[in-house]
């Protein structure tokens, strides 16, 4: 029976309210959608088999026509200093994105992917290197939270949309993805423990702003001069650094949360005590976080300063700030590495295929 190409419906993709729909055409009440919602989500079962509040015969006509998970695990790589785990998974379409798990004492960070690629080019990203290649859907967000929980050491206690692509130019998934993952009845995940980073889509920091959206939000600034900025990531020619701080200070007014800046932190580049003044006075209106990380690119331009370097500056920024918390995340690097694996493993791929190994 040729029953994989009736599978067509990735189960995970779907709300509470089109599992309702789906299962309604399927001539089945509507309740039996929201057991589904529960059994994939809140229980995280990965086979329809185990949904065992729907009979075995609404289980083999579900099966005939669906599936949830996709996710096939390429390769792991782990931190030599400590467990920060990084994740190649291959999607149903056979393209490939990353995500990560960064433990730090208590913190069990969950970085993850929106886009497969990204159009946005910054220059000390791997990612920015791949293109846009497209969107991801909700199911494949969920999914690697989903697939993450199985592989961690401890739950996650945040997660951060940090890893490929850019989650405020795939803004429609990415809701639908954190308001199912925050959803008591679905991965009942806390609201602000979800943060969506941005490099800084004015559109979409307002569109956050206007549903007053219960997410948090970080900005990766990591420059305050506009030419140096724009040089690092060209999306600060189209939206200027005056006219992003300007909407951050309106997003901050009308949502009364806080704002995490992120500053990557870049040898030569955006490390002098002229940035760090700017970087002082550029936030010292705003009620932030500011979290430091030293670069970890592959291009020998962006390479991070020494450590006494990265040291000073933080501890600078740290002393002279009134209103922000300062933090040196130093097992994120992996992160900032974003893309790295990928390109190692296509290029790894590439090389096979030329010599015909
Ligand atoms: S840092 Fe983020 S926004 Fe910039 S190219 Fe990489 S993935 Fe895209």
């Amino acid at each position: 029976m040729q029953t994989k190409q009736l599978v067509n419906h990735y189960l995970l993709n779907y709300s509470k309210l089109e599992l309702q729909e789906f299962v309604q055409l399927m001539g089945l009440e509507k309740f039996r959608g929201d057991q589904i919602y529960k059994g994939i989500f809140n229980q995280a079962l990965e086979d329809i088999d185990q949904l065992s509040t729907l009979s075995k015969k609404i289980r083999n006509q579900i099966s005939d026509i669906s599936e949830i998970r996709q996710f096939q695990l390429v390769k792991t790589t782990k931190s030599e200093k400590d467990d920060t785990t990084k994740f190649l998974w291959e999607l149903a379409d056979g393209k490939k994105i990353e995500s990560v798990i960064i433990y730090e004492g208590k913190r069990v960070t969950f970085c993850i992917s929106s886009q497969v690629g990204c159009a946005l080019d910054c220059k000390f990203c791997a990612t920015g290197k791949m293109g846009f290649l497209r969107n991801l859907n909700s199911g494949e967000i969920i999914e690697q939270v989903l697939t993450m929980k199985n592989l961690a050491k401890n739950k996650p206690t945040n997660i951060v949309f940090m890893g490929m692509g850019e989650p405020l130019l795939n803004l429609k998934n990415v809701l639908k993805a954190s308001d199912i993952v925050s959803d008591p009845d679905g991965l009942a995940f806390s609201k602000n423990k979800i943060t969506l980073s941005t490099s800084g889509v004015i559109p979409g920091i307002n569109k956050l702003a206007e549903m007053k959206s219960p997410y948090s939000l970080a900005i990766s600034l990591n420059s305050v001069f506009e030419d140096k900025r724009q040089q690092i990531m060209p999306i600060s020619i189209q939206y200027p650094i005056n006219d992003l701080m300007d909407t951050i200070q309106k997003y901050v007014k009308t949502t009364k949360k806080k704002v995490t800046f992120e500053y990557i932190l870049i040898k030569n580049i955006n490390d002098s005590k002229e940035d760090a003044d700017e970087l002082l006075k550029l936030t010292h209106r705003l009620p932030c976080k500011i979290n430091i990380i030293p670069c970890n690119s592959d291009d020998p331009e962006y390479q991070p300063p020494s450590e006494k370097k990265v040291k000073w500056f933080s501890d600078y920024i740290y002393d002279n700030n009134k209103t922000s918390t300062v933090r040196l995340r130093k097992g994120w690097e992996i992160q900032a590495a974003c893309g790295q694996l990928y390109y190692k493993h296509e290029n790894a791929i590439g090389k096979k295929l030329v010599s015909g190994n």
